[in-house]
This record gives C-alpha cells, structure tokens and sequence, in this order.
C-alpha cells in the first residue's frame, strides 16, 4: 500500500497519504508563486479521504476556488485545498520525508514562470492548465 509522509518546518503539522495521488505538478501561476513565496509550486493531489494531517493550520483563501494552508507556527506553506468536488487535498512536495518519493508529471501555467526560470527536466510545459 503506498504510504507517503511529510512535515512543516518545525514539525508541528505532519501529514501522511495512504494512496497514490491523482497528480503531481508543478505549478508556475501568479497565486502559487506568491503563496508560496518561491518560484513554482510543485504538489502532489490526493482524494481528501487519502490523506489525514495533524497540527494547526491557518487557511487563507487564494482565490474562489482554493484555499492555501500553512504552518500555524512556523508558516512553511503545506496544503492547497480545491474548493471544487472531490474533495481533494494538495501537498507541497518538498514536505515530503523522502523528497524523492514522488515526481511531478508536468508543468502548468508555464507561461506565467519567472522570467529566470529555465527547465530542462524534460517534462511537458503547459502554458495555462493542464490539457
Ligand atoms: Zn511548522
Ligand atoms: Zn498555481
């Protein structure tokens, strides 16, 4: 059974995943970028019954259709939450335990990527969502 596991910085929220997501992007759009404070946010999507997560959050919602969880304490971004059904649940994969437990499968919104930004993982680039 797959298990996968993460954490904030501090550690006070955890998380652990017990399916395989249904997908794993990195994303380049404006509202990642600054959620994020980083250039890209790179995420894994589990059905919300997947994945269960402890420690205390604040939600702030990005836009009408996703709200951005963090780290209560020390802020480390950790989840998005589409607002949409299914219910799911976007992972930062860098809080992942093992950061080579999953890879992305492509990018979206490339066309918003910072200008400095150049890739050469060989992954499809989409200018805006996914196909
Ligand atoms: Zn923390
Ligand atoms: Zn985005």
């Amino acid at each position: 059974m797959a298990d996968y596991t993460g954490r904030c910085l501090c550690g006070q929220v955890s998380w652990r995943a017990t399916a395989e997501p249904a997908n794993v992007r990195v994303c380049h759009c404006r509202l990642c970028q600054r959620a994020t404070g980083a250039p890209f946010f790179a995420r894994a999507i589990f059905l919300a019954e997947d994945i269960a997560h402890e420690g205390e959050t604040t939600r702030w919602p990005s836009s009408d259709r996703l709200d951005r969880l963090s780290c209560a304490r020390c802020g480390t971004p950790m989840f998005a939450a589409p607002k949409d059904p299914p219910a799911r649940l976007g992972v930062a994969l860098a809080t992942l335990d093992d950061p080579a437990a999953l890879r992305p499968e492509m990018h979206i919104w490339f066309s918003a990527r910072l200008p400095w930004v150049s890739l050469h993982d060989g992954l499809p680039q989409h200018p805006e969502r996914a196909p």
